[in-house]
C-alpha cells in the first residue's frame, strides 16, 4: 500500500457543551478503501464533514495529502470528491444538465455520458434526479463525487436503504473507483458491507475510536480472545438464500 493520504491527530468536536468526537486519531493510505463504522450518533459524518471542509473543528489537527486543513482548505477541496446535498439537484433539469452545471460550478470539463456511463446511468442521461430509483439516486450521487476527478471520495452511508441488488451493485462501482487509484473514505452501519469491501476499519462508538484495522485483523483477534458464537455457524445467512433465488441483477434499470 502506498503513502499516507489522511492524517487525523486528536480530533476532537464540541456542539455546545455535547462533545461528539472526543480525540480520535488515525490516518488512511491512498488507494484504500477506509470504512468509519459505528451506530448511528457514534461522529462518522461530523468527522468526515470536517474532513472534507464542510464543518468547522473544534482542536486537532487534519492533514489531507499534506495540505493542512487549517491553512490550506481551498487546496483540499480541489483533489477530494463530496457528495452534494440532494436539495442542489435542481428538480427541473436532468442527469445530464445537473452534470453540465456541477462542472461548471468545480469549472471542469467534463462529457456528462462518460461520466454516467461510468456509474451505469446512461440510459437515464435524459431523466430527471426524482425518478430514480434509491440505487439509481446513489450511483449518481456518486458520479457528482468524481467530476473534479478527486484523489479522494468521501461517501457517507452509501448504501443504507437500497435492496440487497442495488447494495451489492454499488460495492462493485466503488471497487472499480478505487481500482483507478481512488482513495475511498466510507461510513456504514452495516458490517458484512464493511467486511466485503474495506481494507482496513475504525471503529467508532460515543466519539471513539475503539478499535482500528483490517476486517480480517479484528476478526482474528476477537477468536483469538476465545471469543466463540453461540450459534452454530451455517454456510450461508438468509440474504445469501434471497440473492440465489431472486437474482443478482439489478431490477431498477
Ligand atoms: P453519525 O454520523 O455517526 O450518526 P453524527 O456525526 O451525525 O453521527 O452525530 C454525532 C453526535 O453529534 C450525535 O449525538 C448528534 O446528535 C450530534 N450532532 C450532530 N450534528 C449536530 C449539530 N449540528 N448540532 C448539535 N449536535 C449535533
Ligand atoms: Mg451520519
Amino acid at each position: 500500500m502506498g503513502k499516507t493520504i489522511i492524517e487525523v491527530k486528536e480530533l476532537h468536536k464540541k456542539y455546545g457543551d455535547f462533545e461528539a468526537v472526543k480525540g480520535i486519531s488515525f490516518s488512511v493510505q491512498e488507494g484504500e478503501i477506509f470504512g468509519l463504522l459505528g451506530p448511528n450518533g457514534a461522529g462518522k459524518s461530523t468527522t468526515l464533514e470536517i474532513m472534507e471542509t464542510l464543518r468547522a473543528k473544534t482542536s486537532g489537527d487534519v492533514f489531507v495529502d499534506g495540505w493542512n486543513l487549517d491553512t490550506s482548505p481551498n487546496d483540499i477541496k480541489k483533489i477530494i470528491g463530496v457528495q452534494l446535498q440532494t436539495s442542489g439537484y435542481y428538480p427541473s433539469l436532468n442527469l445530464t444538465e445537473l452534470i453540465v452545471l456541477f462542472a461548471g460550478l468545480y469549472d471542469e470539463e467534463v462529457d456528462p455520458l462518460v461520466l454516467l456511463d461510468s456509474v451505469n446511468l446512461r440510459d437515464k442521461a435524459k431523466a430527471k434526479y426524482k425518478e430514480l430509483s434509491g440505487g439509481q439516486k446513489q450511483r449518481f450521487s456518486i458520479a457528482t463525487t468524481l467530476i473534479n476527478r478527486p484523489r479522494i471520495i468521501f461517501l457517507d452511508e452509501p448504501t443504507t436503504g437500497l435492496d440487497p441488488q442495488a447494495r451489492r451493485n454499488l460495492w462493485d462501482l466503488i471497487r472499480e473507483i478505487r481500482a483507478k487509484g481512488t482513495t475511498v473514505i466510507i461510513t456504514t452501519h452495516y458490517m458484512d458491507e464493511a467486511e466485503v469491501l474495506c481494507d482496513r476499519v475504525a471503529i467508532i462508538d460515543s466519539g471513539k475510536i475503539i478499535a482500528i484495522n483490517t476486517p480480517d485483523k479484528l476478526i482474528d483477534e476477537l477468536v483469538e480472545s476465545g471469543f466463540e458464537k453461540r450459534k452454530e455457524v451455517k454456510q450461508a445467512n438468509l440474504e445469501d438464500v434471497f440473492i440465489h433465488l431472486t437474482g443478482k441483477a439489478l431490477r431498477d434499470d
